[in-house]
């Protein structure tokens, strides 16, 4: 197809549910969207998004690729292709309605976990309504197999490089869980930078030479970090106040 009639290729570095939407945003204007996610496709929890994205003729996911480093200047990335060019299969497991469980706590808690014993006297002491329910076996299994990690808080400004990147989601706003607002931000960012790229029309035809601006991208991904930021500050604010 000629370049200048093709539609105009739009690279989102994460397969979460906000890449995912945004994958979906931009198709729906007319954009090709390559998806570079890192994890397998089934280590996904955010299936439905990803389902829906995957099912829109003009998006590409490629899972199990890395980025480990863009040069927006230059529109060069490297990716690290963990499959060496195989093809990856796509399934998606059924909702089994189980609950997760996530456990809070100061780091000097978690150091006294550190033997079964410890564990199963902590939680009889804190949690004896939840050991009850998830059963001594089950507790001691999932503790030590799932990943224990420290609540971050990402605060920024811009959002965006000239005409040629912009953070949305976690990766922009990460914020502590206690708002259970995190997720929301991230959709609506999506949704804002959908109406913003449409009110400064960008043209998803358009095939800016490699070192030309696209006026019209940079004026609308500017004005993306001038109106989100206040929003997405506060959130994050009355979050870890919370
Ligand atoms: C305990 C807990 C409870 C929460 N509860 C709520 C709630 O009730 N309501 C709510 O709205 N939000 C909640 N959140 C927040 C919500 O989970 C996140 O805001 C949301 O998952 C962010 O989505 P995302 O797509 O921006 O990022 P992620 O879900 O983190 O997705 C990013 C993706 O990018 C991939 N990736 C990263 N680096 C690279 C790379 N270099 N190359 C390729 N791929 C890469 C990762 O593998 C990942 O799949 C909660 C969070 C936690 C931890």
């Amino acid at each position: 197809m000629d370049k200048a009639l093709s539609p105009r290729r739009a690279v989102i570095v994460g397969g979460g549910p906000v890449g995912c939407l945004c994958a979906i945003s931009l198709a729906k204007q007319g954009w090709h969207v390559d998806i570079y996610e890192g994890r397998p496709d089934r280590a996904l929890l955010n299936e439905d998004l990803l389902k829906e994205a995957i099912s829109v003729p003009n998006i590409q996911v490629f899972f199990k690729h890395k980025v480990s480093s863009i040069d927006f200047d230059a529109r060069i990335m490297s990716v690290k292709d963990e499959e060496k060019g195989q093809d990856v299969p796509v399934e998606f497991d059924l909702c089994d309605k189980t609950f997760t469980c996530t456990l809070f706590a100061p780091t000097t808690e978690f150091d006294r976990l550190d033997t079964p014993q410890a564990t199963l006297g902590w939680f009889k002491t804190h949690f004896a309504d939840a050991l009850l329910l998830i059963g001594e076996d089950g507790l001691l299994r999932d503790l030590g197999n799932n990943p224990r990690s420290p609540l971050i808080t990402v605060k920024t400004n811009p959002y965006h490089y000239k005409d040629r990147a912009i953070i949305l989601g976690d990766a922009a706003h990460a914020m502590v869980p206690f708002y259970g607002q995190g997720l929301n931000c991230g959709l609506e960012d999506v949704r804002v930078l959908d109406v913003l790229l449409r009110k400064h029309e960008v043209d998803p035809e358009f095939h800016p030479a490699e070192d030309a601006v696209d006026f019209r991208l940079a004026r609308a991904l500017a004005a993306y970090s001038q109106d989100r930021h206040e929003d997405l500050i506060t959130i994050s604010d009355l979050a870890m106040d919370n």
